[in-house]
């Protein structure tokens, strides 16, 4: 199980060790899903993590396509050299640290990147799409009456609207919202916090949405 300085090849030591990605990996920017035993998605790592799982044998199966293939040392008594290969969906056992897979009412953050991933970048009064920058988080019942902070009360709204509904609820403007606005599940949350989610990685994360979830009809929007 020795033979590979994971430390060394991150500060660019070559020596004798190569990492070469395969297929679909871009570079070595690449995550790799981590989930529980039971399959339940956990986290994005990238190939290092992904690695020291592997040697310390916490992987219990694998799913999806190799990513990369690390090369270690040669073995003195075979002469043959070391290779790990790391898949893009890996099940690990143990202790998960999340609470997103046990706990129904668990809630994740609200940030701005995964609001507009969740509404596909669209604004949810006039429908068009737009580019992150010219998107905004618009709170439906406005704070000055009331309104929270939460998932369920924001959503994506393009400059030029957020600005129009200004501090009314739709009903005041006279607005109308195209979808209601929802707090992903934690499967849903993983997936729109990924950072470069391959076609593998996606369809693992879709069998864990919600038969209801918004998501499978807005990522067929987005992927068309
Ligand atoms: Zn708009």
């Amino acid at each position: 199980m020795m033979g590979i300085d994971l430390e060394r090849a991150d500060r660019g030591f070559a020596d004798d060790l190569r990492i070469v990605p395969t297929g679909t990996a871009r570079g070595l920017s690449q995550l790799v899903l981590r989930t529980d035993v039971a399959g339940m998605p956990l986290e994005w790592i990238d190939y290092r993590e992904a690695a020291r799982l592997y040697y310390q044998e916490q992987v219990a199966y694998t799913c999806g396509s190799a990513l990369y293939e690390l090369y270690g040392g040669v073995n003195a008594l075979t002469g043959r050299r070391t290779m790990l290969e790391i898949n893009s969906i890996v099940a690990t056992v143990g202790h998960t640290g999340n609470p997103g897979n046990t706990r129904h009412d668990y809630v994740p953050p609200l940030n701005n990147q995964t609001l507009f991933r969740r509404d596909a970048f669209l604004c949810m009064y006039c429908g068009l799409r737009f580019p992150s920058r010219e998107l905004s988080r618009d709170h439906i019942r406005p704070f000055s009456q009331g309104g929270l902070d939460v998932w369920t009360n924001v959503v994506t709204a393009c400059r030029r609207c957020n600005n129009q509904k200004a501090s009314r609820t739709p009903e005041q403007a006279k607005m109308q919202l195209i979808a209601v606005p929802f707090t992903p599940t934690y499967a849903e949350y993983i997936f729109l916090k990924g950072r470069r989610v391959l076609a593998d990685q996606m369809q693992y994360l879709l069998a864990h949405f919600p038969r209801s979830s918004p998501l499978h009809d807005r990522i067929q929007r987005w992927l068309s």
